[in-house]
Formats: C-alpha cells, structure tokens, sequence
C-alpha cells in the first residue's frame, strides 16, 4: 500500500470513529456506533500493516502479535461476565498505558533515526518523556483499579499523611529528572532519568487510584479512560501516526467529558479531581459506619409486591448492581410488558453511577429490549416519585440512599440521588442488609413507607411474575 493510500485509509478510519463516538452518545444509535468503530479499527490496522513503514521483515513478528493478542482478546471477550465487564475495561486501559511505555522505550533506544536538526531531537525526547509519563501512570492506576473493582483490593482509601505533598514532591521530581533527560547527551546518561521518573509515575499511579474511596470510584474509571486515550495520543506522537494522536485525543477528551459528567451526577469537583485530591470529601477518611440508621425493616414476600403491583397506576423500577450480579434484567422485561398490558404507567430510573460502569443499566435493559422512551435519567424522573404507587428497587443501594441528603457527614454527602422514598411505597430487593459498595448505612429500608424483598433478585422477580400472572 502507498503512502497516499495509507494517508486516505486513515482519514477513513477517523471519519468512521467520530461516528461511532457519535453513535455510542444515543443508545438508539449504539449498534451502528459500534459497527462504525469496529470498521474504523479494521481499516487502521490494515493501513498501518500494509502501510509503507513496515517492512516484510517485519510481518512474521506483527503477525505472530496478532494471532496472541486476537485470541487472548477473543477468549477474554466470550469468558467475561456482564459483572466483570468493568474490571476487563480497567485492565484494557492499563495496556494501553504499558504499550505507551514500551514503545517509549524502544523509541529512545532506537538510534536508527536521524534528526536533522537538535531541535527536532529534543522535540522527540520530549514526547518520549511525557508519553512514558502518561503510560505508566495510566497502567499502574488502571491495574489498581482493575483491583478495586474486582474485589481483590477494598474499597476503602488509603490516604498517607502528607498525600498532596508527596504528589506535589513527586511531580517536582519529574520535572527536574525531565531537565536531567533532555539535557544528557548520549543513551546511556539519559536512561538513568527516565527509569528514575518511570518508577515514581508508577508509584504515583497506584497512590492515585488508591487515595480514592469506593463511592468516587466511577470518577477514577472515566479519568483512567482519559489518560489511556492520551496515552494512546504520546505513543502516537512518538511513532509519528497521525492516526493513533487524533484517535487517542478523541479518546482522552471524550474520557475527560465522561469524567465531568460524571462529576457532576456525584456532586464532586472536577478540578480538585484533575488535582487527584478526590474521594474524601476533603481529606478526611470516609467512616462506613458514620451515624448508624436505626429501627426495624418491614420484610414483604414476592406474592404481597405482586399485589402492590397490581393495584398501582404508576410504578419507576431503579435498577443497581445488584440486577448486573443476578442477570435479572430480562424477568425485569417482562414483569414491565405485563404491566404495561395492564395499563400501568411503567418507567425506569436510571442513576448515572448505577452498576460498576458508566451506562451499564441502559446496556443491560438495551439487552432485555427494554424501550428507550421508558427508561429515564435520574434529573428526568427524580421529580415524579411522589406521584409514583409504587417504587421497586433491584439491586440498588448507593445510588437511592437518603442519607446523601440528610446526613452531612456521610461519606457520599451531597451526592446526588433517586428519591425513592418519596414515592408512596418502596420495594427493595437484596439478598441481605448489606451495604454496596460505597460501604455506607442506608436509612431508607428503615423507612415506614418501605418493604424489603430480601433473595436473590433474579430469583424474587420469577416469584413476581409467577404471582403476577396467576
Ligand atoms: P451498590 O453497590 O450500592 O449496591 C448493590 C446492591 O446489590 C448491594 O447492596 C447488594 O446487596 C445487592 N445485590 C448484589 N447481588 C445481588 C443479587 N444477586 N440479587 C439482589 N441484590 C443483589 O450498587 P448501586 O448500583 O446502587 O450503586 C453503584 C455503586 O458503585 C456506587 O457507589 C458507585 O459509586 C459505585 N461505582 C460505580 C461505577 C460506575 O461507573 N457506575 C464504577 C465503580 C463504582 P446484598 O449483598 O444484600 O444483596
């Protein structure tokens, strides 16, 4: 392939990728969004394979790459759970960030490139530098992530004494080992430095995603996606692919809007954010257990919510995680077709940070064919439930918790939620009184106005719709 050829392929692609971004915004549009993006990557990778800078020497090994990555990316693809999706995302982000570094690396070790002038050879160390930067703050923050998302690491954060500081020394650190780089004349002086700087970006990676408390940890997903994106971006710079910068600036800054909005749905500071001083509420530590709700639930059996459900004119379904863990949303379906048959005004809720992962109930009720038009965000409906009969909480916690509201010195204080105890009854259904993830006491199943359907939410909703249809 020439270089033109090459160069029109790669427009191409750009083109189809904006679209898909484009797409991915509705989730009317979102099939043909992805179609966008999956044609886009197609027609990048060939380019870039068939591309004039790659020699036929090179194809055995590219090759090779593409049969290990294709197959570990196919088997991870088919074994991952819907639940596990974000953690897969985290992990994804984090090579991101390594192929940064690498390539960072292999670029300053390559001597084959001649620069014409020092100017340009400065400008290409620079972008070495920053890149590796980027990539090893994104693949050490992504894989702590990843982590904390899975379980394996608590949610709680670790907050050192002196946090701001050691990432303030940290970055005056870079700065003067940046000097140091650019000014070293040969490989070998310039090494030292940037191994010096990559440890310390590492470090202040894992300190970043660690300092961050379980109910900000949505936040920390989209920023992570942003920094891949810019990591993406430097590996770009430094391998001179216009492609992989525009592609990794539609990434980064589509990341960072994500992370304001996401902000915003949980009342938090985007710059204090960007500064990565988040997750506290300004330094202190969240206490799980600050000031216990107290008083006796009212437990309900499926047959009596059948009933609630059956008398009501308006219901809102909230969905949470917990829908995600049991794979409940198709019964969820077609409890909402049957009352809908019945004349009943059936909607959804839908909190920003609902589940693990930005928009993961829309793509769970996309799946089960909910319609889009019933399916509400939260500043659509938060108004309406106190016209509502009957509100029924799936698997749901953090995000319908009053206490964001009424007690000051939550941890997810001023955070923004449904108001489903505004509504004449609520039905929450959990296996148990556990908190979610954000580890916080939840005075609505206290709640005179509120039932509890304690089991496993899959499981409760068939006992529903048995009931409902007998
Ligand atoms: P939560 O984690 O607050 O609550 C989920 C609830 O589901 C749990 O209390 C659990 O209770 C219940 N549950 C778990 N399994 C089942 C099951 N099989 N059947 C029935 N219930 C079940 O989830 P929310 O969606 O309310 O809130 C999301 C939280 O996750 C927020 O704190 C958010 O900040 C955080 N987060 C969100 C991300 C995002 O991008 N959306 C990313 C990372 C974190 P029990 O064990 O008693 O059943």
């Amino acid at each position: 392939m020439n270089a033109s050829l090459s160069t029109v392929s790669y427009i191409a692609a750009t083109i189809l990728f904006i679209l898909s971004l484009g797409g991915l915004s509705n989730p009317e549009t979102a099939r043909r969004g992805n179609l966008f993006g999956m044609i886009g990557m197609a027609l990048a990778v060939v380019a870039t394979v068939f591309g004039p800078r790659v020699t036929p020497a090179g194809y055995a090994w590219i090759i090779g790459a593409l049969v290990v990555g294709g197959a570990v990316g196919l088997i991870a693809a088919k074994k991952v759970q819907m639940t596990q999706m974000p953690e897969l995302v985290a992990l994804m982000h984090s090579l991101v960030g390594l192929a940064a570094c690498l390539v960072g690396f292999a670029s300053y070790i390559d001597t084959s490139t001649v620069f014409p002038t020092p100017a340009e050879k400065s400008i290409h160390e620079m972008e070495i530098y920053i890149g590796i930067l980027i990539g090893a703050v994104t693949f050490s923050g992504s894989i702590v992530a990843f982590l904390k998302l899975s379980g394996k690491v608590g949610g709680k954060p670790l907050l050192l004494p002196g946090r701001h500081w050691l990432n303030l020394a940290g970055l005056l650190i870079v700065i003067w080992f940046g000097r140091v780089f650019l000014q070293a004349g040969t490989h070998e002086a310039g090494m030292l430095p940037l191994i010096i700087m990559t440890v310390i970006a590492l470090l202040f990676g894992v300190h970043m995603v660690m300092a961050i408390g379980g109910a900000d940890m949505p936040v920390v997903v989209s920023m992570l996606n942003s920094y891949s994106g810019w990591a993406a971006a430097a590996t770009g710079f430094m391998l001179s692919n216009d492609l992989l910068i525009v592609v990794g600036a539609l990434v980064g800054s589509s990341g960072a809007i994500l992370s304001y909005i996401m902000c915003r749905a949980m009342n938090r500071n985007f710059l204090s954010v960007i500064a990565g001083g988040f997750g506290t509420g300004g330094g202190t530590v969240t206490k799980g257990d600050a000031s216990q709700p107290e008083g006796e639930v009212s437990p309900i059996s499926a047959a009596e919510t059948a009933e609630l459900l059956r008398e009501a004119r308006s219901v809102i379904i909230v969905p949470g995680y917990g829908m995600a863990v049991a794979q409940a949303q198709h019964t969820v379906f077609e409890i909402t077709r049957l009352l809908r048959d019945k004349g009943v005004n059936v909607r959804f809720g839908i909190h920003p940070v609902a589940g693990r992962m930005p928009g993961h109930m829309n793509v769970l009720l996309a799946e089960a064919k909910v319609p889009y038009d019933i399916v509400m965000e939260m500043d659509e409906i938060n108004e309406d439930f106190p016209k509502t009969d009957v509100v029924m909480v799936i698997g749901a916690n953090d995000i319908v918790n009053p206490a964001a509201q009424e007690d000051p010195g939550s941890p997810i204080a001023g955070m923004p939620v449904l108001e489903v105890w505004k509504a004449k009854t609520s039905i929450v259904m959990k296996r148990s009184m556990a908190s979610g993830y954000a580890g916080v006491d939840n005075p609505l199943f206290y709640k005179d106005n509120n039932r509890m359907l304690f089991g496993d939410a899959k499981k409760m909703l068939d006992e529903v719709l048995g009931a409902l249809k007998s």
